[in-house]
């Protein structure tokens, strides 16, 4: 038996969620210990896609600019329906103007995972690796674990909350009961890293739309390196583990009806796809993140990216309780933002995924028949500007249905609490640059006229660890986002969401909002 360890918070999982709630509570400095069954972070690339709001997230943690120097941006989408381009669309700065990552990142996830890792050893700490979960009890106080490490010993770790970021058979989840509902596909789908000689440019997502489903092709780093995904038809017998490579290479050479030629294959797998989340995501002292609270087909490449972000909005709240800085209420807001989250996700990349995949007649023929005519309106610039990267990148994701988000004062903007703080530029510099510290910011956005200055120093005084505050001239361009040209203020809370906009200009307001809300006393 170890000698038990004493902690704040007993992470379980050492996947991308939970190595991201570990680097959070660096920034918050919360006493964490992380703790995983594997030896290592995962071998395997797995999840692709790194979208913009997650590089806003590693952009505070100062990892941004390696994750873009390590993966590749997203450049072209090529339609292609009966062996021909049906349509085209460059997504290279598609999102140019709503984030400083206006694209997709194409990043492996076991070099996020590294990348991640890399912080934490940065930063003095490590992961008790090769070491699993096997019971755990709570109660009011806290929580006692029990692990297995490497060596066969016990190891007990007792600390104030435990995270289970454990993946989609959480165990944690399973101990607590909590119920996992949603559906399974029938279909088997497959994945595949390989080399592929074709006719086509190596430049682009290539999406071959067949009556039975879509079978994409994702360009990776390496000359003609392919990851395909694709489905087989409904009704084939075989389980997971008993499909050979051989049949999947005949089923992508049937569905996509092209002269290709497949060799070297690195890596492949044959899964099922689930769609379910949890009723609540937590018990007591004890919390879900990530696969663990929510499984969701691929479409759209969400699952990791959603892991992280809960990690995010977890890991501020979990730092003010345990700091002292905010009652224990504020950590029911986890699952009042997150849980509607998920439930709108599963039903966005369900949508999409029947598009792709769904063997329902009607799917078959919007693939085959209605899209292929339409493909150059759906994949014009504008409208995947508009529509889809808020979507998919997951900066238009809100929480304006918060207790968190107090609207008493936003009745005339654009921009309402609950909202992530918009992207504009001041001074030819992004606004989330200001942003980087684990506090609150109050932005006053300021005519020239008015006078902040007592309220800059009654923040100084009494909230300098929990807030800070910049003065920025309300120019037309910001005046237009905010849809206002009289001064303001906005609070934004540690994830950069709004909490409250103000037009005061003395500091009352601040502390209703941080007493009454937060519970900060
Ligand atoms: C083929 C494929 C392609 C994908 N593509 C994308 C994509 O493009 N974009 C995207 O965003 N997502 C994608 N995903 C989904 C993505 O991989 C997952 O959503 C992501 O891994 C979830 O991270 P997590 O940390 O929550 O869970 P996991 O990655 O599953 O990590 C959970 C960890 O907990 C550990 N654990 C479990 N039980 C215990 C225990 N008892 N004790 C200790 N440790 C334990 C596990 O070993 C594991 O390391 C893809 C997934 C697959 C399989």
């Amino acid at each position: 038996m170890e000698t038990p360890i004493n902690t704040d918070v007993a992470i379980v999982g050492a996947g991308p969620t939970g190595l991201s709630l570990a680097c959070q509570f660096i920034r918050y400095g919360v006493d964490f210990v992380i703790v995983e069954k594997n030896e290592g972070v995962t071998p395997y690339s797995k999840a692709l896609g790194v979208h913009a709001r997650t590089l806003e997230i590693y952009e505070q943690l100062g990892l941004a600019q390696e994750a873009v120097a390590q993966g590749a941006i997203a450049g072209k989408v090529r339609l292609l329906e009966g062996g021909e381009v049906r349509g085209e669309v460059d997504l290279t700065n598609v999102g140019q103007g709503l984030s400083s990552y206006p694209y997709m990142l194409v990043l492996e996830q076991n070099k996020n995972e590294q990348l991640l890792y890399g912080y934490l050893q940065s930063h003095g700490k490590g992961v008790l690796w090769h070491t699993e979960l096997e019971s755990f009890s709570h109660r009011e106080a806290g929580v006692t674990a029990h692990f297995k490490n490497a060596t066969g010993a016990s190891q007990i770790i007792e600390a104030k909350y435990l995270v289970g970021c454990d993946g989609p058979r959480s165990p944690v989840r399973r101990a607590l009961g909590l119920s996992f509902e949603g559906s399974t596909f029938e279909r088997l789908f497959y994945v595949a890293d390989v080399q592929i000689d074709w006719k086509f440019n190596h430049d682009a997502l290539h999406v071959c739309l067949a009556r039975n489903s879509v079978v994409a092709f994702f360009p990776m780093k390496g000359e003609h390196r392919y990851r395909i995904v694709g489905a087989f038809p409904e009704g084939m017998e075989k389980e997971e583990n008993e499909v050979l490579y051989e049949e999947i290479e005949r089923r992508i050479k049937e569905e996509a009806e092209l002269a290709l030629d497949i060799s070297h294959v690195n890596w492949f797998s044959v899964y099922k796809v689930h769609t379910r989340h949890v009723d609540r995501f937590s018990v007591g002292r004890c919390f879900l993140a990530g696969d663990a609270a929510h499984i969701h087909t691929p479409a759209g490449g969400q699952g990791m990216n959603t892991g992280i972000q809960d990690a995010y909005n977890l890991a501020w709240k979990m730092g003010l309780v345990l700091k002292g800085d905010a009652d224990g209420r504020i950590l029911d807001t986890y699952n009042e933002e997150r849980l509607p989250n998920a439930k709108r996700l599963l039903g966005t990349t369900d949508r999409m995924f029947n598009l792709a995949a769904g063997t329902d007649w009607l799917f078959g023929l919007i693939r085959t028949t209605v899209f292929p005519p339409l493909a150059k309106y759906i994949l014009s610039f504008d409208v995947v500007r508009e529509r889809f990267f808020p979507l998919i990148s997951q900066i238009g994701i809100t929480y304006r249905a918060s207790s968190l988000s107090d609207h008493s004062g936003d009745g005339e903007f654009e921009v309402k609490a609950g909202d992530r703080l918009p992207y504009f530029l001041v001074d030819g510099k992004s606004i989330y640059d200001k942003l980087h510290e684990p506090k609150f910011h109050l932005l006053t956005f300021s005519d020239g006229l008015s006078d902040y200055q007592a309220m800059g120093s009654e923040i100084e005084s009494e909230y300098a660890h929990l807030v800070d505050h910049h003065v920025i001239p309300l120019y037309p361009h910001v005046a237009e986002v905010f849809g206002r040209n009289k001064p303001f203020n906005v609070l934004l809370r540690p994830d950069n969401y709004i909490g409250f906009i103000s037009q005061k200009t003395s500091s009352s307001w601040l502390r209703v909002y941080l007493n009454e809300v937060i519970g900060h006393s």
